[in-house]
């Protein structure tokens, strides 16, 4: 695709080589920074109620957490590498190491790779709004399987989640130690109002495509926003069913069954898992394109610029005969009256 791949590598307490990469398109504006990640590990352990428990023969392939972020990414990259012209804001495409807890014998928590980037490789002044791709696919325009309908789930597609910087509920996140500012504030106002208008262009339902505040935290978004960052994350079908207490069934992740085919046959085929992809990268190849400058933009803008500095030179040159004729005669009045003896 011609990209320059950075491969930025970090350890942590039990891993050693762990590894970032990272893909740069560079904007207009380099401080202000726009970048969409999706985790490249996976994991495979116990479910509830008895969750993190590793075993030798549990392996998974990660298909939808997060094979689903991880490949559309590859497709976002596919994409812009065909547009012509240079972003507003600097992209960058970010395909993080480890951001799965390895399980209840594991000593630290998982979202080491983006935690890695957010802390190490962002520099101070830069402003940075992320976008999350973990788990989706199977999310509208996918409908819920009839079996899982019988059984009492009673929503006719799966939703796509965005879950956002907060407008109303920073609890989670206040929680957690973060100083809510006026400006994440603000930021986080824009940002949901933005992903809205990208939504409502698309034609997305706002019932089955919806943009809520994040109040769980539980990807790499939570690094972002825990560093004064503005992040969404898109997520397909339902985020705590058992919580929730609903009949929809559960995503599949972290277990065996997390494979292709698991996603192939819960969507009802493979046309519909791709589908539900396209609401997903629609969403994100929008909010691109919205700050994409193709180079007839770039011209278009430069032409503006000089003839701006034209017309304003023309104006001068008009505005300083015209202003030595108001002021000599003023000049010549005001003279003329201190003159005048005072009686
Ligand atoms: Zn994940």
């Amino acid at each position: 695709m011609g990209y320059e791949v950075e491969r930025q590598s970090f350890t942590t307490e039990v891993c050693t080589n762990c590894q970032n990469i990272v893909v740069t398109i560079n904007g207009t504006l380099e401080d202000d920074w726009r970048v969409v990640g999706a985790h490249h590990d996976a994991i495979c352990y116990s479910p509830p109620p008895l969750i993190g428990v590793t075993y030798p023969t549990c392996t998974s392939s990660g298909a939808y957490d997060d094979g689903t972020g991880s490949g559309a990414l590859l497709e976002l990259a596919r994409t812009f590498s065909e547009w012509n012209g240079t972003p507003l804001h600097t992209w960058k495409l970010a395909w993080w190491d480890y951001e799965e807890w390895q399980g209840s014998g594991s000593p630290e928590g998982g979202g080491k790779g983006s935690l890695h980037f957010v802390e190490q490789q962002i520099p101070d002044n830069i402003n940075v709004t992320y976008v999350n791709l973990d788990m989706f696919a199977l999310n509208w325009p996918v409908p819920t399987p009839f079996a899982s309908q019988a059984a009492g789930c009673d929503e006719d597609f799966w939703t796509l989640y965005m879950f956002t910087s907060p407008v109303d509920d920073w609890s989670y996140y206040e929680n957690n130690g973060l100083e809510v500012t006026e400006e994440m504030q603000s930021n986080a106002e824009w940002f949901q109002s933005h992903l809205k208008e990208i939504n409502s262009n698309l034609s997305h339902p706002e019932e089955w495509v919806r943009v809520i505040d994040d109040t769980k935290g539980n990807s790499d978004h939570y690094n972002f926003i825990m560093n004064n960052h503005t992040a969404t994350w898109l997520r397909g079908q339902h985020q705590y069913i058992l919580e929730e207490g609903d009949a929809c069934e559960q995503t599949p992740k972290h277990a065996q069954t997390d494979s292709v085919t698991t996603i192939n046959t819960m969507a009802g085929g493979r046309e519909n898992v791709e589908a539900g992809l396209q609401t997903g990268l629609d969403i994100v190849a929008t909010m691109v394109w919205w700050d994409w400058q193709t180079p007839e933009m770039l011209e278009a803008q430069e032409q503006e610029a000089s003839s701006q500095s034209e017309t304003s030179t023309q104006l001068s040159t008009l505005l300083i005969p015209l202003f030595l004729l108001i002021l000599v005669p003023a000049i010549f009045f005001l003279v003329k009256n201190t003159k005048k003896p005072k009686k």
